[in-house]
């Protein structure tokens, strides 16, 4: 019987459920968007949506040709490609009056372009309907495929996330079909194809991974000419996930900030509660002086 690790204080945070979001929540129904932020329920919904107006979408459906053993979003067959999404992200980021939108999407294993042409498209609709709204897009690796990326460069994001998710030892376990390698290469071409663009990476502690493996994590990001990192507690979704091996204390995160400072990231958020998309309103400002 493996044993169950307790979840310490600072996981136990009080969800303020006074404040409400029903509007914009009925406003994703009607338009039939999904955000990441309500069904990963994730816990920074209220200052995120509320106070730093941010919020991150997720696009080309709610269904995913991967199954990663971390992740909860449905595995299956995808629906058709509804080319009237990119408008209704636009907007839906304009009534939400969004100061920086986090785009992602499902891997989309099932298209030639991975979805690029309608993250692209959904890049230029925001930026249409939201000039002063900043925009970062968080692909999958498209398989590899590099001219769907250069489909997505060309349409300029103001940020290029790209996660490796965990060290080079725990991918094949983690993450279904990615290779870290080839995520390394992914954000090292997005660099070429565009330099002026800041790319992102983001980590996930918590799987068994060492602080020397993460440091080496970090290096090889560098050695891509990655910007910024991101890391951040693993939390197990349902059971049927990969269990939790650790939970790292606010100290260890603030250790590995510190690292990544170190090593030349021109910024790194670090915290148990951080998420890809965590305070990526200030990511940009920062990549801008760096
Ligand atoms: Fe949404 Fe990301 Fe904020 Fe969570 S951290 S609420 S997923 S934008
Ligand atoms: Fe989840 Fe992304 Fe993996 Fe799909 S590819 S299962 S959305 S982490």
């Amino acid at each position: 019987q493996e044993e169950i690790l307790r979840k310490p204080e600072w996981l136990k945070i009080k969800l303020n459920t006074n404040e409400n979001y029903t509007g914009l929540k009925k406003l994703m129904r009607t338009e039939n968007l999904h955000t990441v932020c309500e069904e990963a329920r994730c816990p920074n919904i209220h200052e995120c949506w509320g106070t730093r107006r941010t919020a991150t979408f997720m696009i080309l459906g709610d269904t995913c040709t991967r199954a990663c053993r971390f992740c909860a979003v449905k595995t299956g067959l995808p629906s058709e490609l509804d080319w009237q999404e990119p408008e209704r992200v636009a907007e839906s980021v304009k009534k939400m009056n969004l100061k920086h939108v986090v785009v992602t999407m499902v891997a989309r294993d099932d298209l030639k372009d991975g979805g690029a042409a309608v993250m692209a498209e959904t890049i230029r609709a925001i930026r249409r309907m939201n000039p002063f709204t900043t925009i970062e897009v968080l692909p999958s690796d498209l398989q590899g495929r590099y001219e769907s990326l250069k489909t997505l460069m060309d349409a300029k994001p103001d940020i290029l996330n790209h996660n490796i998710e965990t060290v080079r030892r725990l991918t094949r376990r983690v993450r279904a079909r990615a290779t870290y390698d080839r995520s390394l290469e992914f954000l090292r071409r997005a660099k070429e194809m565009q330099p002026e663009i800041p790319t992102k990476s983001s980590i996930m502690v918590g799987l068994g991974e060492t602080m020397e493996e993460l440091a080496e994590a970090m290096d090889d990001l560098r050695a891509n000419d990655v910007d910024i990192v991101t890391f951040g507690q693993y939390l197990q979704p349902t059971k049927k996930h990969m269990k939790v091996v650790k939970y790292y204390h606010p100290d260890e995160f603030a250790e590995l900030k510190r690292i990544a400072l170190e090593k030349g990231f021109s910024h790194c958020e670090s915290g148990p509660l951080v998420r890809s998309s965590y305070h990526a309103d200030e990511q940009v400002s920062a990549a801008a002086k760096a």
